[in-house]
């Protein structure tokens, strides 16, 4: 079987790679940090029509088709390039299907255009892979709605103008059927973070509070009470991309060029001399072809108006992993040195990978922990009965 892109996919993949050559270059410390230069090129993107490029033209889009998406995607993962975050890859697509026109016209032109940053608050302290038992609660005042409660691990909530939430609007209902979708200002009287440091010392996510915060009826995402299908499809477009594994890329490649060349932790042999590294290399080459035909089978689906569930989970699953793989091979590759971190003038490669390696930890994790993930492969995919 013949697996090769055409010309016009060839072509594009050029263009994609000479603008990210152009505006960004390739950077393997980008793990979604919005520093300066991220909001740039981010606006950048947003200029050259590619920020929201499968988006439907009268939102802003330029109507690309899910193959181009994807090779957009893979590219910038890739080089570690920016792709928009959440309000272009979830909050824009959800409020397609789930939102009214006013919403629609209110915040996905303003999206497009790279003017506003959204997070994402879902997870509380007691709630991660058991969502539906949020317990931060909204209750109807009037034309309003009054939130009180507390999420976690909310990534960019420094930098987010909006977030999207969950909430409790029923507690007597079952637990996924008393949950309502609102958007939020991030300086909406009563809303306040506290950053968390990480292992690798960025500071990407935070507690969030919300301390009789007022919101707009108007601002709920779907039907009161019905907010859990409404997350149900921001999930599924956060789980669906290549991203997860074309993160594995640069590194792979960096590595590839540097072990020819470099002692490994035995002395006086290369890296590529050493047969365990060298093997740990040819698995990793499988692997990333498993996984990209992986992510391929995800945009196919999507191509042909498909949904894709349990298979999003495979490839989210399996990408991830892989991830954490190759920071591990490539840490015992570099030996010693390969420990340490970017500001030592000894760290090979520029201390890449210890910082991927502590990265990486949380990729199983996010968006869906690798158990939750072989759950629903287990019981929405292979048809098993739950535990
Ligand atoms: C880098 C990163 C960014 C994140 N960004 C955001 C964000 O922006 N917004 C947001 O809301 N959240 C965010 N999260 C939170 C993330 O969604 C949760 O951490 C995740 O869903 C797991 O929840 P938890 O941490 O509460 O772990 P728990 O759910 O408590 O899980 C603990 C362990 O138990 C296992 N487990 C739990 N239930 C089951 C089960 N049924 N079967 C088998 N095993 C099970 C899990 O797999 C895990 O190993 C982020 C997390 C990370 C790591």
């Amino acid at each position: 079987m013949d697996f090769s892109w055409g010309t016009e996919h060839r072509d594009f993949r050029t263009q994609v790679q000479s603008f990210i050559s152009d505006n960004w270059g390739s950077n393997p410390d980008n793990h979604e940090e919005r520093d300066d230069r991220a909001l740039a090129y981010t606006k950048a993107l947003a200029e050259h029509g590619w920020l929201t490029m499968a988006w439907p033209k009268e939102y802003g889009g330029r109507a690309a088709t899910h193959w181009e998406q994807m090779i957009f995607a893979e590219e910038s993962a890739r080089n570690g390039a920016p792709t928009g975050g959440q309000g272009a890859d979830r909050v824009g697509p959800t409020l397609m299907i789930h939102g009214t026109e006013e919403q629609k016209r209110e915040h996905l032109p303003k999206i497009a255009n790279a003017e506003v940053f959204w997070c994402q608050g879902y997870s509380e302290p007691g709630s991660g892979s058991d969502l539906a038992s949020l317990q931060t609660r909204a209750i109807r005042d009037g034309d309003e709605f009054v939130i009180n409660g507390q999420k976690i691990w909310t990534s960019g909530a420094q930098h987010a103008d909006w977030i999207h939430i969950l909430t409790r609007t029923d507690p007597e209902a079952p637990k996924h059927r008393g949950v309502s979708y609102f958007m939020l200002k991030m300086d909406t009287p009563g809303i306040s973070i506290r950053p968390i440091t990480q292992i690798h010392d960025a500071t990407g996510f935070n507690e969030t509070f919300f301390e009789d915060v007022r919101v707009p009826a108007a601002n709920m995402i779907g039907d009161e009470n019905r907010g859990w299908y409404v997350a149900a499809t921001a999930l599924d477009f956060e789980r669906s991309g290549i991203n997860r594994m074309a993160g594995v890329l640069g590194p792979y490649a960096r590595m590839m060029e540097h072990a020819p060349k470099a002692d490994s932790a035995a002395k006086g042999r290369r890296i590529v001399d050493t047969e365990p590294h060298r093997l740990a290399l040819a698995d990793t080459t499988i692997e990333i072809e498993v996984a990209r035909y992986l992510g391929y089978r995800v945009t196919w689906m999507q191509s042909k108006g498909l949904v894709p569930n349990q298979e999003s989970s495979m490839s989210k699953m399996f990408g991830s992993e892989l991830q954490q793989r190759m920071a591990r091979r490539g840490i015992n590759m570099l030996g010693l040195f390969g420990g340490l971190r970017p500001e030592s003038k000894h760290a090979p490669l520029g201390g890449e990978f210890c910082r991927y390696y502590m990265s990486s930890v949380s990729l199983t994790i996010a968006a869906g922990t690798s158990e939750i993930q072989r759950n629903i492969i287990a019981t929405r995919g292979l048809g098993l009965p739950r535990g």
